[in-house]
């Protein structure tokens, strides 16, 4: 059985034809799902008791089920989701940042995951460490962001053995936020809207980064109609050009995303320069080598006219020698790209490290030197675990733990 936040609006309405249910239905409906977020059928009190039951014998409404959270001193929080069939997935709130987009911003935006775990195994990275299980469904996408909204608004309860003390009942409050307008008057969706009518002032979430767990161009089909629906002024109503997608580096697929209609920013985890660093620590490359990404990604920025960003972690004894700040130049000069330094995340049980403050700061000013725009993250979430993966393999782990 589909889910009904897997379907668009024009989908929706063939449907509500089908069953000669008269148009402005199908907005009361997106309203009780994108503005309302209601998470059961019986909420939608405007809409006739036997549309819902009709509802309900053909479509799941199944939200994403919220079982940790941790939260960082910065504000920074991270959601740790369980699925339908049990397997679990993070979503990472990040009150302004602007290192992503070189825009200063006061919003929050959400990196949001695409796969239960991820098959491209780099070799710094959490969430290919135990393989992958399977690409997210489309609903699962769509829902990460409207579940961070419901669970900024609403205390939840871990299961016990998950959630670490003091923890359990925890508000997910961020600062200076006050609840999603929307929220307290669903029924003001009596009035029949037109499409997009009805988006609210003010959402908690303005921005979205693919770049939780997973590759995101391995789920094309799937991720590509989840952010249709969170762009489409009737669904999430997120500006495209607030959309990122970072990928591992799968040019086929960078050339496909250049020819789509949907105008999203483009990241590409470079963390490598050389072929020969880039092989050491990232598998794709050997598929597809930096030649082969480079042209791909010079096609987007023709077609797209848009900038790309080039991710480059910082890993000390890696990649963050300066001598390696010249091709690195020379690559985001021809791809007219900014470079995002990202000091690495530690993560348990792999030898990576982060190079010291001055390495950081010194291959930042090597960049600048050769006029590149180039940031360098001054980390936020570090001690939340921020980066990809790392939540969810822990509490796999301690769930293991209490098993035995
Ligand atoms: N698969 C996609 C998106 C998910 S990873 C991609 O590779 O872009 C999102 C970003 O986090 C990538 O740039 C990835 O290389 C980076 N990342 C993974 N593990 C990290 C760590 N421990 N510290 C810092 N960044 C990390």
């Amino acid at each position: 059985m589909a889910d009904i936040k897997s379907l668009t609006r024009e989908e929706l309405a063939g449907q509500f034809a089908a069953w000669s249910q008269p148009a402005y239905r199908v907005d009361q409906l997106l309203h009780w799902l994108y503005v309302a977020r209601a998470t059961s059928w019986d909420a939608m009190s405007n809409l006739p008791k036997s549309l819902r039951q009709q509802l309900q014998e053909h479509y799941t409404l199944q939200p994403l089920e919220l079982v940790r959270t941790q939260g960082a001193g910065d504000s920074t929080q991270k959601f740790l989701w369980k699925l339908s069939d049990g397997a679990f997935i993070e979503s990472v709130l990040i009150p302004a940042n602007p290192g992503l987009d070189g825009e200063a911003s006061d919003r929050h935006t959400l990196c949001v995951s695409t796969q239960v775990g991820c098959a491209y195994a780099c070799k710094f990275c959490a969430s290919g460490l135990e393989g992958w299980k399977r690409n997210l469904r489309v609903e699962e996408i769509v829902e990460q962001p409207l579940a961070a909204e419901r669970g900024h608004a609403q205390p939840t309860r871990a299961p016990a053995g998950v959630m670490p003390e003091g923890m359990a009942d925890k508000r997910f409050r961020v600062q200076n936020e006050p609840p999603p307008s929307g929220l307290a008057h669903p029924a003001s969706c009596d009035a029949h809207p037109e499409p997009g009518s009805f988006r609210p002032a003010s959402r908690l979430i303005q921005n979205l980064v693919i770049m939780g767990m997973g590759e995101p161009l391995a789920n094309y089909e799937n991720l590509l109609k989840a952010l249709r629906i969170l762009n489409a002024p009737w669904g999430g109503g997120i500006g495209a050009r607030k959309i990122t997608l970072s990928t591992s580096g799968l040019a086929p697929q960078i050339r496909r995303l250049a020819d789509e209609p949907l105008q999203l920013r483009l990241a590409i985890s470079l963390h490598g320069a050389t072929d020969e660093t880039r092989n050491r620590i990232m598998p794709i490359n050997r598929r597809y080598p930096l030649r082969e990404l480079t042209a791909a990604c010079e096609y987007y920025q023709q077609k797209k006219e848009r900038m790309i960003t080039l991710e480059y972690i910082l890993l000390a004894g890696v990649n963050d020698d300066l001598k390696e700040t010249r091709p690195l130049a020379a690559l985001a000069h021809r791809l007219k790209a900014k470079v995002n330094l990202i000091p690495y995340n530690k993560v348990e049980g792999l030898p990576w490290e982060r190079p010291a403050q001055q390495v950081q700061e010194a291959f930042l000013a090597a960049l600048q030197k050769r006029d590149v725009t180039a940031t360098l993250r001054r980390e936020k979430g570090h001690d939340i675990d921020a980066a990809c993966g790392q939540l969810r393999l822990r509490t796999q782990r301690e769930l293991a733990r209490s098993l035995v």
